[in-house]
C-alpha cells in the first residue's frame, strides 16, 4: 500500500499549514515524519486519514483519493491522532471491541480483540476502564484501536510523546514490529525517533518539506554537518596555545585541561588535534568524538532556510 501525497496546501482560514506538499511513500517503508511543533505533521496526517480536507492537492492510498472516502481506504488505514483521544468511561475490552465493529472485516470480532490484546500486551489491563491505565498502557489501547483491523498502512502521529524511557522503548518495539508488515508513517519532533525505528526521514518546517531522504543520506549529512571532539591534555593549555588551532571552526574550554574542538566538513581533525599537542609539548589524555544526531542536521536544515 503506497500513499501518494501530490502538491497539498492547507489554510485554516487565512493561516497557510501546509505549503504545496508532494512525496510519496511506497508498500513496506517506515518513514519518520520529522518537524518542529506547528511545522504541519498532524494536519498533513489528518489529510492523508481523510479526516479533513486539503484546501488543494490530492493524496491517494493505493491509487485511490482518500477524499472518496471509500470503505476500502477506512480499511486500510489505521491511525493514531496526537494526544491519543480515548473514552475513559469505556473498558479496555470494550472500547476495542467498538472499534473493531467499525470495520467489516469479515473476521470473528472476538478473534481480532484476543489477538490486537496480545500483540500489544494489554491483557492484563483488558478489564479495567481506560481512565484508569497509565499513559503507557492508554497509548497500548490507541495503537491497538489504530491496529485492530490489521490495516495495510499505519499513521501514528507523535505515538511516544509524553511516555517515560521505558514505556517508549516498549511502544517503539511495537512499532517496529508493526513495521515488518505494514507501510508506516510516524510524526515526531524528536530525532532518536527517526534513528531507532525509521529507513527514511521526511522533514517539515513551516509546512514545507525541507528534506525528504533515506536515513544514511541523513547520516552522511550529519558527518558534513559538524564534529566535535572532547580532547583532555595532561596539563593546561593556556589560551595563546588554544589560538594555534587554526584548524578548528571553534575551540570552548569546559574543564581546566579539557576543550571541545569543532569543525565542520568530513575530515576527520583527530590526526591534527595529535599533532598539534606533540608540537607544543601536551600529552593526550583521551580525545572523543562527539556523536551527532539529527537534532543538528535539522537546526543546519531549518536555519538555510
Ligand atoms: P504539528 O503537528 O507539526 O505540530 P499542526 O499540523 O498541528 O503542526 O499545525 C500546523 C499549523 O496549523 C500550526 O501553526 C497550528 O497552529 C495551525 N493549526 C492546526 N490546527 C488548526 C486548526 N484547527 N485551526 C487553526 N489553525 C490550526
Ligand atoms: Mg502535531
Amino acid at each position: 500500500m503506497s500513499i501518494v501525497v501530490q502538491g497539498v496546501t492547507k489554510f485554516y482560514g487565512q493561516q497557510k499549514a501546509l505549503d504545496n506538499v508532494s512525496f510519496e511513500i511506497k508498500t513496506g517503508e517506515v518513514v519518520g515524519f520529522l518537524g518542529p511543533n506547528g511545522a504541519g505533521k498532524s494536519t498533513m496526517m489528518k489529510i492523508i486519514t481523510g479526516f479533513i480536507p486539503p484546501t488543494s492537492g490530492n493524496v491517494l492510498v493505493n491509487g485511490i483519493p482518500v477524499t472518496d472516502e471509500s470503505k476500502d481506504i477506512r480499511k486500510a488505514i489505521g491511525y493514531l491522532p496526537e494526544n491519543n483521544p480515548l473514552y475513559p468511561e469505556m473498558y479496555v475490552r470494550e472500547y476495542l471491541s467498538f472499534c473493531a465493529s467499525l470495520y467489516k472485516t469479515g473476521k470473528s470480532i472476538k478473534k481480532q480483540i484476543d489477538n490486537i490484546i496480545e500483540t500489544t500486551g494489554l491483557a492484563q489491563e483488558q478489564k479495567k476502564k481506560i481512565g484508569s491505565l497509565s499513559k503507557g498502557y492508554r497509548q497500548r489501547v490507541g495503537l491497538a484501536q489504530a491496529l485492530i483491523h490489521d490495516p495495510e498502512v499505519l499513521i501514528l502521529d507523535e505515538a511516544t510523546t509524553g511516555l517515560d524511557p521505558n514505556q517508549i522503548i516498549e511502544i517503539r518495539n511495537l512499532i517496529r514490529d508493526a513495521g515488518k508488515e505494514k507501510t508506516v508513517m510516524l510524526s515526531t519532533h524528536i530525532m532518536q525517533e527517526v534513528e531507532a525505528i525509521c529507513n527514511r526521514v521526511i522533514i517539515i518546517d513551516k509546512g514545507v518539506v525541507i528534506a525528504d531522504e533515506d536515513k544514511n543520506e541523513i547520516y552522511s549529512r550529519i558527518k558534513q554537518a559538524k564534529q566535535e571532539i572532547l580532547v583532555e591534555f595532561d596539563s593546561e593549555p593556556g589560551e595563546d596555545l588554544i589560538k594555534k588551532i587554526t584548524f578548528a571552526g571553534s575551540v570552548r574550554r569546559i574543564r581546566q585541561n579539557t576543550l571541545i574542538v569543532e569543525s565542520r566538513g568530513e575530515e576527520d581533525i583527530r590526526p591534527a588535534i595529535f599533532a598539534f599537542a606533540v608540537n607544543n609539548n601536551l600529552t593526550v589524555l583521551s580525545l572523543q568524538k562527539k556523536e551527532n544526531n539529527l537534532e543538528e542536521v535539522f537546526r543546519v536544515l531549518t536555519n538555510s532556510q
